[in-house]
């Protein structure tokens, strides 16, 4: 494995899930292997395996199922399937059976949220697990059915487009866009990307011209030494497909339906900045749309869209590598990405400087979504001003939206930025709404009313996640999932989030479990507002969030479920003093201390 990866110990994480592909786990064995091979220290191959919550040092079952833990799959009854599993298959959650023939255990999300309850076997995603279908996996394993005899239509992933607009209704025919490019030069399509005011459309939202500029024409001052000459320096363009933020799904569906658009925009973006090199940075959880992508690649390559002298001009050359995650939700921050690229953990850099001078390998490197280099392609063809017709002023275009959670029709919509949640709502089909989460756990929970807000960059800014809520939901029980999601997805690098998190975490369990006392809640509040100010990242600046949120919005929901009391101990108090009581030798009256 380290051989076919040419002893390069950027490709790491790649040689890591190829071990763990063939042993089922990677062993210390295995670990100190690759390290000597590599001659690096067995300490970066070990952190590198224990970051990556895909990655095992105990074996998994010859079938390893996880069973998606985000909150829209809840909603759909992902527990009771795994606890049905669980019996078919006779293990328990987090085990690998006795015969090493199955293992269980829970993921994050696997952005299948409006297709669940969803999981993965073997990395391979199967949705809408009823009964039925539930059985049908647990009699196949049991039987020892290898995986590619399994009926094909427990792997069917639907695309589920709902709504079309200006980009995903007008398709670039692949060159074209190339084409274009070409044919009206660099520095005219750098101004038609700039007159269409494309932003980044992962949610932080920075305009895309200038992020392709600073790439292009910024780069050599900032990365050579006064007095050095620029040579050496090579670019890199990256799209980021690592969507981890649960209720988003729609770069699945682009990449699913529309990955030759998604590769041109990329090339464009590699010839206007000068790039010679990129890479797809997949999520894990994609694995099933590899073989697809690496096939639009090659017949890509094929028509002189890819490797050298494209479409014939010479010295225009790049080319694409696709590179797997392997299950961190905090690789899709942008250079937490870049380091997982470079085979490392994915522990987000001190910015600045930023990645788009020093990016992968200290090199200028542009990264966007999938979306983004998607809208691109269709810029460079259709024109800025077609583009920028449509939305705000200052949200041009249209947004792609992953619908799903209390709704009759969820799936992908695309609408010009701009429109009210309340219209979206009537188009999706819900009713009888509590609230929409917006933007995922990381966003901002609406109740209802706010649903005349706007969504654009100038009211609610959105990566594309929207999950409805309907009044049978319970406002702490969502909190709580989300709050359960960012304790389990700090990277663990910076003390705010990594000791905040699951402190959050175990406060509003213990509120949820109604343990809860009024001097509960102002601690919530405190260290959530703590954990947001001095965290690292965006992930712990985020993870609060969803307590804050539904904090202001709901205070009676959260005040009906406290005792009346002003401290509450977040643990069986009579159960811990039973030590010094036998130690004692007390059991009186006194020695006892209730909770009630
Ligand atoms: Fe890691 Fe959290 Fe700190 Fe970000 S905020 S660097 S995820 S520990």
């Amino acid at each position: 494995i380290v051989e076919n990866h040419g002893r390069d110990a950027h490709r790491l994480l790649s040689m890591l899930r190829e071990v763990q592909q063939k042993l089922r786990h990677v062993s210390p064995l295995a670990q100190r292997t690759i390290a000597e091979s590599l001659g690096i220290c067995i300490t970066q191959v070990s952190a590198v395996v224990e970051f990556y919550s895909f990655l095992s040092t105990t074996p998994l079952g010859k079938f390893d199922i996880r069973i998606s833990d985000s909150i829209t799959d809840h909603m759909l009854g992902s527990r009771d399937v795994a606890a049905r599993l669980c019996r078919r298959l006779g293990i328990l959650p987090g085990e690998t059976r006795h015969d090493g023939r199955v293992s269980l255990t829970f993921t994050s999300c696997t952005g299948l949220c409006e297709q669940g309850p969803a999981g993965l076997i073997n990395g391979y995603a199967i949705t809408r697990l009823t009964e039925e279908r539930t059985d049908r996996i647990a009699g196949l394993i049991n039987n020892d059915t290898p995986l590619d005899e399994w009926p094909g239509e427990l792997f069917t992933v639907e695309q589920n487009i709902q709504l079309t607009d200006r980009l995903l209704g007008n398709p670039v025919q692949p060159g074209d866009a190339l084409g274009r490019t070409l044919a009206l030069g660099r520095e005219t399509m750098f101004g038609e990307i700039e007159t269409s005011q494309l932003r980044g459309r992962g949610g932080a939202g920075f305009n895309t011209a200038w992020k392709w500029r600073f790439c292009y024409d910024g780069p050599e001052a900032a990365v050579c030494p006064p007095g050095q000459p620029a040579a050496g320096i090579e670019r890199y363009v990256v799209c980021n497909a690592d969507e981890g933020e649960p209720g988003t799904f729609k770069d699945r569906v682009l990449l699913q339906s529309s990955a030759d658009q998604v590769f041109e925009g990329m090339t464009v973006c590699a010839h206007l900045v000068g790039a010679k090199r990129g890479f797809l940075y997949l999520r894990g959880e994609y694995l099933y749309l590899y073989d697809r992508l690496e096939a639009v690649l090659a017949a890509r390559r094929q028509r002189g869209l890819l490797g050298k002298a494209i479409l014939g001009k010479e010295g225009f050359d790049f080319d694409i590598e696709i590179r797997l995650g392997a299950g961190a939700y905090i690789c899709g921050e942008e250079s937490a990405l870049i380091e997982s690229l470079e085979g490392n953990r994915g522990i987000p850099r001190n910015r600045p400087p930023y990645p788009v001078t020093h990016g992968y390998l200290g090199q200028p490197t542009v990264v966007n979504n999938v979306e983004t280099f998607f809208a691109a392609a269709a810029i460079a063809v259709h024109g800025g001003e077609w583009f920028a017709a449509v939305g705000t002023e200052k949200s041009k275009g249209t947004k792609l939206l992953s619908i799903c959670g209390d709704c009759a029709r969820p799936g992908i919509y695309e609408y010009p930025f701009g429109v009210t949640v309340a219209r979206i709502l009537e188009d999706c089909g819900a009713a009888d709404v509590l609230g929409v989460q917006i933007g995922g756990p990381s966003g901002t929970f609406l109740s209802d009313k706010e649903f005349d807000r706007k969504l654009a960059y100038e009211d609610l800014a959105t990566g594309g996640s929207f999950i409805v809520f309907d009044r049978t939901r319970d406002v702490i029980e969502i909190a709580r999932n989300f709050t359960h999601f960012f304790a389990h997805e700090s990277c663990g690098f910076c003390t705010p989030c990594r000791v905040g998190t699951p402190l959050l975490k175990n406060l509003l369990d213990k509120i949820a479990a109604g343990h809860g006392a009024t001097g509960d809640l102002a601690e919530l509040s405190r260290l959530g507002r703590f954990v947001r100010s001095a965290s690292h990242c965006g992930l712990g600046q985020t993870a609060a969030n969803p307590i804050l949120s539904t904090l202001e919005r709901y205070p009676e929901i959260y005040q009906a479920r406290l005792k009346t009391i002003d401290f509450e101990p977040g643990f069986d108090l009579d159960g811990a003093l039973a030590t010094a009581r036998r130690l004692t030798g007390r059991d009186d009256a006194n020695a006892h201390l209730s909770q009630s």
